[in-house]
């Protein structure tokens, strides 16, 4: 078996979740109608929240704005909302259990990954921020008339934050966390198939000090998310999603002039050279695709080998594909867990239709696992099928590798280079100067050398082309939430 991170830990009992209600000034609040959320891993309800209405997202938007401009937060020295955040954070790591059985529970995450994955990282997170936020300074600016000039750094005011199904914890808080460090208020809507773990951490938030109005939280769909977009109130929208709602969000943002960050699809090549250490560079092709059941942006679901390691590579990926465990997010030592609900498993299986209908040769998986009315789809890795097939073009977001062969470095970055997209890549070499050159010539926001996935809250990630544009993590996101002020006072 390759090298594949399995984090394998304790089995964790599946959590009973009360109705979720809105978070709106710091009150919880029953809404008008309801959605239901599902147990991705039975196909079964888990609970119900709350499908806010236009007015509901209207109160909430309200509530941050009189919170940004009548309260505190705002106006807070940068080391005091860092003392609030460095709580979140404690809160984050005590309360663990708690949201590692929420998240998977709703997501299908496997226990054992969404702990040090999706659970840890989130409170890595707002203690960076919480750092970060003290380094709110300006500038003194020397100019040659009689005045003092300096600039100050504010925040933007009440910031709309747009979350996808796949993260829910990780992309809110990648939102959240820079935003409330900058000094602005928030309203968050989390994707309607995962919200919980949204609820649970507007719990945690106020339970750390941060001010009624400051976080409010409003589940529900489409007609949430274009109300806050819409809301002349909200002075900018953070959004993580598809690059097709990505574009209908700027489009409706740019017509009110409204900042925008999109962080949208993805559609990764993985570039196997014939140089590469090939144990680990297979233990990190399977990493990047199983992964959260591929449902990644920054997945590998493309792979490019050397040619002369072609047929060598796709014997080892039929025989370890098939040993990685897949099944209960809830055993310690699952893997891979169920799509995270029916939508994207029956899409995810259309496009393995479509791969069989152009010729594409299925050496591993391609079928649905029945296993507790769940949502699992064995890793599926498809050889021989052309550049140009929507298979290859297009972001498929669940466990599918396809594989390719390439002849020299130009050609790989041509394949490589060859789709819409561009937020991720990587390349497995053990050449130095070609892991320099390629990193160089690879269009995409963030390129992985010999790993995939490295991630930290200091380095800035993001897309170019069609997967957005704008960055999350390290001191870009937290520039981003700010507008710099400046100040020229007359010394006459
Ligand atoms: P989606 O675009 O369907 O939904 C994203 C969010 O937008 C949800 O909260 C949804 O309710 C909301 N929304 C839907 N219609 C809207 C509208 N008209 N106005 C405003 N908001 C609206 O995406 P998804 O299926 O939840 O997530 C998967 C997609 O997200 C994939 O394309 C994936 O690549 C992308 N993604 C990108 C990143 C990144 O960092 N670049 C990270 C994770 C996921």
């Amino acid at each position: 078996m390759t090298a594949v991170d399995t984090h394998a830990g304790p089995a964790v009992r599946r959590p009973q979740v009360d109705p979720g209600k809105l978070f709106i000034g710091g009150q919880w609040r029953e809404g008008a109608q309801h959605c239901e959320v599902i147990d991705p891993s039975t196909g079964s309800v888990i609970t119900t929240v709350v499908d806010a209405t236009e007015d509901e997202v209207s109160d909430a938007v309200l509530a941050a704005r009189t919170a940004f401009d009548n309260g505190q937060w705002a106006r807070l020295p940068g080391r005091e909302r860092g003392r609030v955040l460095n709580r979140v954070a404690e809160l984050v790591r005590r309360r663990a259990d708690d949201l590692v059985a929420v998240e998977s529970l709703d997501v299908g995450k496997p226990v054992a990954l969404c702990r040090p994955v999706d659970v840890m990282t989130t409170a890595d997170q707002y203690e960076y921020y919480a750092a970060l936020a003290q380094s709110m300074d300006g500038a003194v600016r020397d100019i040659p008339i009689n005045a003092h000039a300096y600039t100050r750094r504010e925040p933007l005011g009440v910031v709309g934050a747009i979350t996808p199904f796949n993260f829910p914890l990780i992309l809110s808080t990648t939102k959240i966390a820079p935003a409330l460090a900058a000094g602005n208020a928030v309203v968050h809507k989390p994707a309607p198939d995962t919200p919980l773990s949204a609820l649970l951490m507007a719990e945690i938030l106020a339970e750390a000090g941060v001010p009624d109005g400051v976080v409010n939280v409003v589940t529900g769909g489409a007609r949430a998310g274009e109300a806050l977009v819409r809301d002349p109130r909200v002075d900018k929208i953070a959004f993580t999603g598809s690059t097709a709602i990505g574009k209908h969000t700027a489009q409706l943002a740019g017509a009110a002039l409204k900042p925008v960050t999109l962080e949208l699809g993805g559609n990764a090549a993985h570039v196997v050279f014939e140089d590469a250490d090939l144990h680990k560079a297979i233990g990190a092709v399977i990493k990047a695709f199983v992964f959260n059941s591929g449902q990644f942006c920054m997945a590998g679901p493309r792979l490019l080998v050397a040619e002369p390691l072609y047929d060598t590579v796709l014997g080892i990926l039929a025989d370890a594909v098939s040993g990685v465990p897949i099944g209960d997010p809830f055993d310690g030592t699952t893997v891979i867990g169920p799509m995270a609900g029916e939508r994207q498993l029956a899409k995810v299986l259309a496009y393995i239709e479509q791969a069989r209908a152009e010729g594409g040769r299925v050496i591993a998986g391609g079928e649905r696992l029945d296993l507790n009315g769940g949502f699992y789809l064995r890793p599926t890795v498809i050889a021989g099928l052309p550049a140009e097939s929507r298979v290859i073009q297009e972001e498929i977001f669940g466990p599918v590798l396809t594989v390719q062969s390439f002849s020299d470095e130009d050609e790989a970055i041509a394949l490589a280079n060859g789709t819409p997209y561009g937020l991720a890549a990587g390349l497995q070499t053990e050449n130095l100067a070609r892991a320099h050159r390629v990193a160089a010539r690879l269009r995409a926001g963030i390129v992985w050398v010999n790993d995939w996935a490295m991630l930290d809250p200091a380095v800035p990630f993001g897309g170019v082309k069609q997967s957005g544009f704008g960055r999350e993590y390290g001191p870009e996101a937290l520039a981003s939430y700010t507008t710099t002020k400046s100040v020229v006072i007359s010394l006459d």
